[in-house]
């Protein structure tokens, strides 16, 4: 999970590794308040999921009430590269003297934890590398071996920190360091690290993150009660949300055949199978979602996945792709008609099961004589009438 940079600030926080002052702001009353608690100048920074804000404009100086607000205003509707603003950090303005890169990152290569750092950061470290590679370090620390004051200081100075911020620059790489450790993350970056201060008074000069980007480990969740406080009630999928609710892996995508199946290799090969018909290349329709109902459903889990699937007011058609196992095609067949009964959804559902109790699950669907479920042999032949029967309905819509 990436971290916004407002919520990775917190965690450099608690290392403390100093932050500018900021703060959280969603409209452009809260960033006006937010300017005037943090005073002036003060930076107006987009909050999204990605880097390279300031090149497309999502970080912006002011320097009044007034200009605070034009900037929140122009920033608050943008989109960065596909990704929408979710808010801005309304961060006091720091007068830099020179910038730094560090990040710390887990190498599944080699098994250990890459340091990356330069004394020339600010721009993006991917040009600096491609430009200037001997300016860039990498530097490794171990699993097994400690990293502690010793070796930060060795590598502050093997990175190339201005002998002035070495010692400091040894603490920021431990903070960092525990940062890492502590969160379980896989990514703790640092750009700029910059100097910031007084340019004539040596006793003003210190080092301050200016913006921060973390990754955390999904499969750690669990031990940080499920990362709970970085969760992001504005971007969630409603879909999506209740689907989790109910201990379904659901993914919601854009397109008009919703996909349903058991085990999440068979429901990929299904939206493949979907994608790939040649009804669907032919009208353009695309899968709608991934859903695994995983192993074992019982006719609630199918019903409830339908549920979700036919809320999707997209969605025109729905391919339910069954390989009986633990699960049984007769189990399935019921929850399908018990749903429909329920939700009263006059769009096509085409079925295909195999395995376990297909036969009997073919036959009560049959025997139910609901028009607008269709039963189909293979994963090829359902994807195919899904698709084609999608893109009937679609085009009656017109
Ligand atoms: P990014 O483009 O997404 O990496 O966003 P950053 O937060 O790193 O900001 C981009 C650039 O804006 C930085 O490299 C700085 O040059 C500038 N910037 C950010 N904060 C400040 C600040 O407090 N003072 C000044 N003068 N410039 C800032
Ligand atoms: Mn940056």
């Amino acid at each position: 999970m990436d971290l916004y940079e407002y919520q990775a600030r917190k965690l450099l926080d608690e290392q403390s590794i100093a932050t500018p002052k900021a703060i959280f702001a969603q409209n452009s009353h809260e960033v006006a308040d937010a300017a005037e608690r943090i005073g002036y100048p003060c930076v107006i920074k987009a909050q999204v999921k990605i880097g390279h804000r300031g090149q497309a404009g999502g970080v912006k100086l002011a320097a009044s009430r007034d200009e605070a607000i034009l900037a929140a205003e122009q920033i608050l509707p943008m989109s960065i590269h596909g990704h929408k603003t979710s808010g801005v950090l309304v961060a006091e303005a720091k007068n830099i003297l020179h910038e730094y890169y560090v990040s710390i990152s887990l190498d599944r290569t080699s098994r250990d934890f890459d340091v990356l750092a330069t004394a020339n950061g600010g721009t993006e470290v991917e040009s600096i590398a491609r430009e200037r590679p001997e300016a860039v370090k990498r530097l490794h620390i171990s699993a097994l071996d400690d990293f502690d004051l010793e070796a930060a200081t060795a590598m502050a100075q093997s990175i190339g920190f201005y002998h002035a911020d070495v010692d400091q620059a040894a603490q920021v790489l431990l903070k960092m360091w525990r940062c890492f450790k502590e969160n379980d993350a896989t990514l703790v970056e640092i750009n700029p690290l910059a100097k910031i201060g007084d340019p004539d008074d040596e006793s003003s000069k210190s080092l301050c993150a200016l913006d921060a980007k973390i990754s955390l480990d999904d499969n750690a969740a669990f031990r940080h009660d499920g990362w709970q406080r970085f969760d992001d009630p504005h971007q969630f999928d409603p879909f999506e949300e209740r689907a989790r609710e109910h201990g379904l892996h659901y993914v919601h995508l854009s397109g008009e055949v919703g996909v349903i199946g058991n085990g999440a290799g068979l429901v990929m090969s299904s939206l493949d199978a979907v994608s790939g018909a040649g009804e669907a290349q032919r009208t353009g329709v695309k899968p709608a979602n991934f859903l695994d109902i995983g192993g074992g459903a019982s006719a609630e889990v199918m019903s409830e996945s339908l549920r979700i699937v036919l809320s999707d007011p997209q969605v025109e058609s729905i391919l339910i792709n069954i390989y009986g196992g633990i699960t049984s095609c007769e189990q399935v067949a019921n929850g399908i008609l018990r749903a429909l009964d329920a939700l009263g959804s006059s769009k096509p559902i085409i079925v295909r099961f195999d395995g376990n109790a297909a036969a009997e699950g073919l036959h009560i669907l049959r025997d139910a004589g609901n028009p607008g479920v269709h039963v189909c042999d293979t994963m090829e032949q359902a994807a195919q009438r899904a698709a084609e029967l999608a893109a009937t309905a679609k085009e009656a819509r017109r």
